[in-house]
Parts: C-alpha cells; sequence; structure tokens
C-alpha cells in the first residue's frame, strides 16, 4: 500500500480512503498480497483542520472532497477486544485503511490494541475520555477535561505523531455550539457523519451492511436519477471505448425504494466497466424491466468472454454484484464462455427486503460466498 501521508508544515492527521468493490480499486488492490478481490486504499488525503472544522452532513454542511465511489470508514468507540480484533484483521485482508477515535480510557486499557491499530496504518483520533454523554448539556470545564484527557490517554500510549491532537468525534454526536467552537479553537477537526451504520441498534450484520449499502447512494442518483443514470453511464462507456450500446430502458418506472435502486445502478455500472475493460466486445447491449413484484436486469456484450475463475482472480466485481442482490432477497446469474460473449441477468424482488427474515438473508449470503 502506497503510504503517501504527507507532512505539511503542522502536523495535519490523515485521512484515508477505501474505494468500495470499484474498478479504479482494483488495480490497487492487485498490490494487497494475496487478495486479488481486495478492497484497497485509494489515496490517502491529507486534510488542514482549519479549513474543514466540522465535516459530516448528518450534522453539518461540509464533507470532506472525496471522488464518486470514494468512501471514508470510520470507527469510534474503541478499542475493544475482540471485536476490534476481528475488524482490523478484516481491513489488513483488504489492505484498507480507516479512521479511528478512540476513547482515552479505552486506549489505556488496552494499548497493545491501540498501538497495532495505529502500526496498521489507521488514522488515530480521539473521542473523548470516559466516552461522556452529555457534550450537549455537561459544563463545560467538564467537556473541556474530557477532550484534553481523552487525547491525553492517546497520545500517553501512542507517543506525539497522531491525529489524536487532530482529529475529534464528540460522543454521540451530542453538539453543541459551545463545544464546537472550543474544539476549532484547539485546531480540533470535529468528525461528524455524512452516513450511519446504525450499529448501536442491536441489528445483525447483515441489516447492518444493507442500510450502510443503501446509504451510500451514488451522487448521480440525486443529480439524474436511475434511469438517466444508467444511459449516461452507457453513453459513457461507448464514447470511451468506441462499443456501441443498445440500450432498453422505460422512459418512466414506478419509484423504487433507494437501495434498490442504488443496487440496481451499481451493478449495471460495474457490468459496463467489466466490459469496457475486458471483454474487447464490439457491441452491449442493457435492458431494465419493472414489473409490479420484480426488477429484472439485463446486461450483455458479444466479447471474449470469461472463466468463472478469471473473474474471481482478476476482481470483475461479481461478488459484490452477489452480494448487493442478496441483501435484497434477489439473485444474479451469469453466462460466460471464451469468445462467447457475456450476459449477465439480475432479478430482484420488489418490497421484499423489509420482510427478509434474517436467517434466509444469512443463507443465501453464504451461499453467495461459497459459490
Ligand atoms: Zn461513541
Amino acid at each position: 500500500m502506497a503510504d503517501r501521508h504527507l507532512m505539511l508544515w503542522r502536523t495535519l492527521g490523515l485521512i484515508v480512503l477505501m474505494l468500495a468493490a470499484l474498478a479504479t480499486a482494483k488495480a490497487r488492490a492487485a498490490d494487497c498480497p494475496g487478495n486479488p478481490n481486495a478492497l484497497g486504499t485509494s489515496r490517502v488525503l491529507t486534510i488542514d483542520p482549519r479549513e474543514f472544522p466540522r465535516i459530516g452532513m448528518v450534522q453539518y454542511t461540509r464533507s470532506l472532497p472525496l471522488e464518486d465511489k470514494e468512501v471514508v470508514l470510520t470507527f469510534d468507540d474503541g478499542p475493544l477486544p475482540p471485536y476490534t480484533n476481528r475488524v482490523l484483521d478484516v481491513l489488513a485482508e483488504h489492505c484498507v485503511n480507516a479512521d479511528y477515535f478512540l476513547v482515552g480510557r479505552m486506549a489505556r486499557g488496552y494499548p497493545d490494541l491501540t498501538r497495532r491499530t495505529l502500526a496498521e496504518g489507521h488514522t488515530v483520533g480521539t473521542h473523548s475520555d470516559n466516552h461522556l454523554l452529555g457534550f450537549d448539556r455537561a459544563p463545560m470545564d467538564t467537556v473541556k477535561s474530557e477532550i484534553e484527557q481523552g487525547i491525553a490517554s492517546v497520545g500517553a500510549v501512542l507517543g506525539k505523531a497522531t491525529a489524536a491532537h487532530e482529529f475529534f468525534r464528540i460522543p454521540g454526536f451530542s453538539r453543541r455550539q459551545e463545544v464546537e467552537a472550543n474544539l476549532q479553537s484547539r485546531r480540533l477537526m470535529t468528525w461528524s457523519a455524512d452516513v450511519v451504520a446504525d450499529d448501536w441498534k442491536h441489528i445483525n450484520a447483515f441489516e447492518v451492511v444493507r442500510r450502510t449499502i443503501a446509504r451510500l447512494s451514488p451522487r448521480v442518483l440525486e443529480e439524474l436519477g436511475l434511469l438517466a443514470g444508467i444511459r449516461r453511464e452507457a453513453q459513457l462507456v461507448s464514447r470511451h471505448t468506441g462499443i456501441a450500446g443498445d440500450l432498453q430502458v422505460p422512459e418512466e418506472i414506478q419509484p423504487l425504494r433507494r437501495e434498490l435502486e442504488v443496487a440496481i445502478y451499481r451493478s449495471v455500472q460495474e457490468a459496463l466497466h467489466n466490459i469496457a475493460k475486458h471483454s474487447r466486445a464490439s457491441h452491449f447491449y442493457v435492458k431494465l424491466d419493472v414489473a409490479s413484484s420484480k426488477v429484472t436486469v439485463l446486461i450483455e456484450d458479444d466479447g471474449v468472454g470469461f472463466s468463472p475463475r478469471t473473474a474471481r482472480d482478476r476482481g470483475f466485481g461479481l461478488e459484490g454484484m452477489r452480494e448487493r442482490a442478496a441483501a435484497l432477497g434477489g439473485s444474479v446469474t451469469v453466462r460466460s464462455g471464451q469468445e462467447k460473449g457475456t450476459r449477465i441477468r439480475l432479478l430482484f424482488p420488489i418490497e421484499s427486503a423489509r420482510n427478509v427474515n434474517p436467517a434466509t438473508l444469512e443463507n443465501s449470503l453464504h451461499r453467495v460466498n461459497a459459490a
């Protein structure tokens, strides 16, 4: 992983990005030892807290200057074994770096895990000393001491060269202007979030994934909507590759759930990207059908095709497509063979995900993973 940690005249701390299962990440994923399907880290941003005193659209008006498909992962409330260890293992397996906001007392309690987090390339900020839930109403002296002690605790374990002195997340997002002004005066950047994962709501891991993916909707869906978004994507592929494309997409459709739109759009995007990059096709075809109970998407090309093994080894994103579909109770069928072109058919039930029994969901995901 390229360690392009830029040190400016003042230590600014680092924000580390991961690219969510997307094509441009694949080149970097090739650098991830032993994992050709790694998500990878696309780039490292260096941020000046003076320029971005507060970020996160859940509460504030600004976000980080991210490109489409880029995601910054943040974790707070640790370190806490065995969970932090497991999360760190998964991140390492995918060569993904993230931002951590550690609770001072917990950092002191688990110094090795705290050091491991930093040693594995993650950015470490702080999250108060005792996770005081009351930043919005506690006396300012208490709040200030929580902030200072949290930084001192993490700093005592890690030494000075961390973002502990630059990045802060308020426990429970309990904002209050006086506190935010105080943080800013200390040149501490306040991190809210653009998307929350609801992982504190006692839901299972699959539900966390489902909600998160749905909320990470591509900007194009907001700006253009699904149909125009798909048309634009196909036009871009045609223009950049010279591959002729035919679209059979309705002029209008009934409104679909956001998570369904995201899954459809991401899948089409991934499939078209594979066509552009690997297929050497002269023609592709995209068809979208919306019936009352299901959505069918077909993406076809007349290119060189691939074996399942090639797809897996070269990271065609089919796994991600299957996982997204399974999370919505849908399915993906891929037909491809050497010189026989490729045909991907996606099927999504309408109005199912909310009633999906987690056990069914889990089974279908296991099947996907075993495939
Ligand atoms: Zn917290």
